[in-house]
């Protein structure tokens, strides 16, 4: 019998990581086998929880890469895996979760599904257009108070190892965000480059 496939996705601060956690908590209500997945990059918090911008967090499993996401959910005939910040698995995730959802699990993947430049951020537009059901969140404007489908890095960015920018899509610490990094924007608002700041 096959699964179901959930996306929970929006910018940074629009409410994902509280709304992976509810349905969490509910399924473990229900006495579902739910297993919680993490990317270990993910150092905003201690290696093992999720942990929203309120700062409530569930335990988690931490896995480094796709392949030992796909061992720690065949381990067990789970029902529920939940995946917090999808994006930073990269567009390699999709097999995986696939596979998982035709073993009949139900896959609740929640993550960013544009950059802080605007741009789709797979693997999440992917998932959305074949998901059983799809939540898109908005973040709250910090200039206007509007809905919110972006967000943009502020102040001073981190360098790379290699002391470049690091570009919208790299999948490191650059991304994990905290208020004094990134602020959400609506449409009008939004201003991804330093020049139209
Ligand atoms: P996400 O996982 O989408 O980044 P979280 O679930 O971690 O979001 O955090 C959402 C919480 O962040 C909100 O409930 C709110 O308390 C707080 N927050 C801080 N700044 C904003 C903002 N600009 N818009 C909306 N929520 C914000």
């Amino acid at each position: 019998p096959s699964g179901r496939l959930e996306v929970i996705a929006g910018p940074m601060f629009s409410g994902k990581s509280e709304e992976l956690m509810r349905r969490v908590r509910r399924a473990k209500i229900a006495g579902v086998n739910v297993l919680v997945l993490s990317h270990s990059l993910d150092t905003r918090s201690d290696l093992s929880a999720i942990t929203s911008h309120d700062g409530i967090n569930i335990p988690a499993v931490p896995v480094g890469d796709v392949r030992s996401l796909g061992e720690v959910a065949r381990a067990e005939d789970y029902d529920l895996v939940a995946i917090d910040e999808a994006q930073f698995f990269g567009p390699d995730l999709v097999p995986t979760v696939f596979e998982l959802v035709e073993r009949g699990a139900t896959v609740i993947v929640e993550g960013l599904c544009v950059t802080f430049d605007g741009e789709p951020f797979e693997p999440m537009p992917t998932f959305m257009a074949v998901a059983e059901d799809v939540l898109k969140l908005t973040a709250v404007c910090t200039i206007c108070g509007r809905d919110a489908v972006f967000h943009q890095r502020v102040g001073t960015p981190g360098l790379t190892a290699e002391g470049s920018e690091p570009r919208a899509t790299d999948i490191d610490a650059s991304h994990i965000g905290g208020l004094d990094s990134y602020v959400a924007r609506c449409r009008e608002h939004f201003a991804p480059t330093p020049e139209k700041r």
